[in-house]
């Protein structure tokens, strides 16, 4: 049997733990991007960042593709070095209070269409996306996929509600799937493939009971391989004969102590930690595996 390890980074304003609803968008941390980057490849591991362009960012900046004009230099870098640059857009827009909500289908729709394209004009030719907060529906698919988007990693296994629209996905199902055989209100021939993000129930200290969480790199390395040996065992069960993916996830606000000053007992924030994780995680799957590869979200054959 074979491991695929797939790192992402969700480069947002997004957080540990914050009772913060929808991001200020303050933005400290993204040029911490290189040093996550780096720190990666020199594991020999690649990671596929998922860089925010959607309408917060217009109306906060004045362009969709602000993330991709104003940090031209760190992406062509982290390109450079054999990592990927991806599509990530967060599906809220201002009520007319001013407020930001998440969008129904339709604006959502016009959101990513506006934001592609921006992101299209500002020179990068992305293939792969993780679209937040939306449900999956045909409609989403083949707006992506007109703009030859060819991967996705939205899906989080266990989250039913973003598969309201998609009764025929299997509830927990981890592994990559092509999504033209699985959509089936419409004609069309979708040439997507769905890499969901791998999910435990993980117990922090402070919770009643284990709740699903996507696996985080900044965990404490305790819960993070503890997440990991379930997901291998669940995975072996499952799948015996194909490849696993482990496709995991950080934020770079999460390895960055001046945001996180205090003590937290499931996240660490700290790339100390995090390089920690991979390499314990690179040593149990060379263990437990034939063979291991580190590869980016657009590299996944399904
Ligand atoms: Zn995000």
């Amino acid at each position: 049997m074979n491991a695929s390890i797939l790192i992402t980074v969700d480069v947002d304003d997004d957080y540990a733990n914050s009772s913060t609803k929808f991001m200020p968008l303050s933005w400290q941390s993204v040029e911490l991007c290189k040093v996550i980057s780096d720190s990666i490849n020199s594991l020999a591991c690649f990671a596929t960042f998922f860089v925010r362009a959607d309408q917060q960012i217009y109306n906060t900046f004045g362009d969709y593709a602000y993330m991709f004009y104003n940090h031209n230099s760190l992406w062509k870098y982290i390109l450079s070095r054999g990592n990927e640059v991806a599509f990530h857009s967060h599906l809220i827009g201002k009520n007319s209070f001013a407020r930001y909500v998440m969008q129904p289908v339709h604006e959502g729709l016009e959101n990513i269409d506006r934001s592609l394209d921006a992101v299209f004009k500002s020179g990068f030719h992305i293939t792969s996306s993780r679209l937040s907060g939306f449900p999956m529906n045909d409609e989403l698919f083949t707006l992506i996929n007109s703009y030859n988007i060819t991967h996705d990693s939205s899906c989080f296994p266990g989250f039913q509600s973003q598969m309201q629209n998609c009764s025929t996905w299997p509830y927990r199902l981890t592994q990559p799937f092509k999504l033209n055989t699985l959509l089936g209100t419409q004609q069309q021939n979708l040439d997507i493939i769905e890499i969901p993000l791998l999910i435990d129930d993980i117990k922090a200290p402070y919770d009643d009971k284990p709740k699903p969480r996507y696996i985080n790199l900044t965990y404490h390395t305790k819960y993070f391989m503890k997440a990991i040996h379930n997901c291998h065992r669940q995975l072996s069960n499952n799948w015996p004969k194909s490849t696993h993916y482990y496709n995991l996830i950080m934020h770079p606000d999460e390895v960055n102590s001046h945001v996180h000053p205090g003590k937290h007992e499931l996240y660490s924030f700290s790339l100390k930690t995090v390089i920690a994780n991979i390499s314990q995680l690179l040593k149990f799957l060379e263990s437990s595996y034939t063979s291991v590869k580190s590869e980016t979200i657009c590299k996944v054959i399904a």
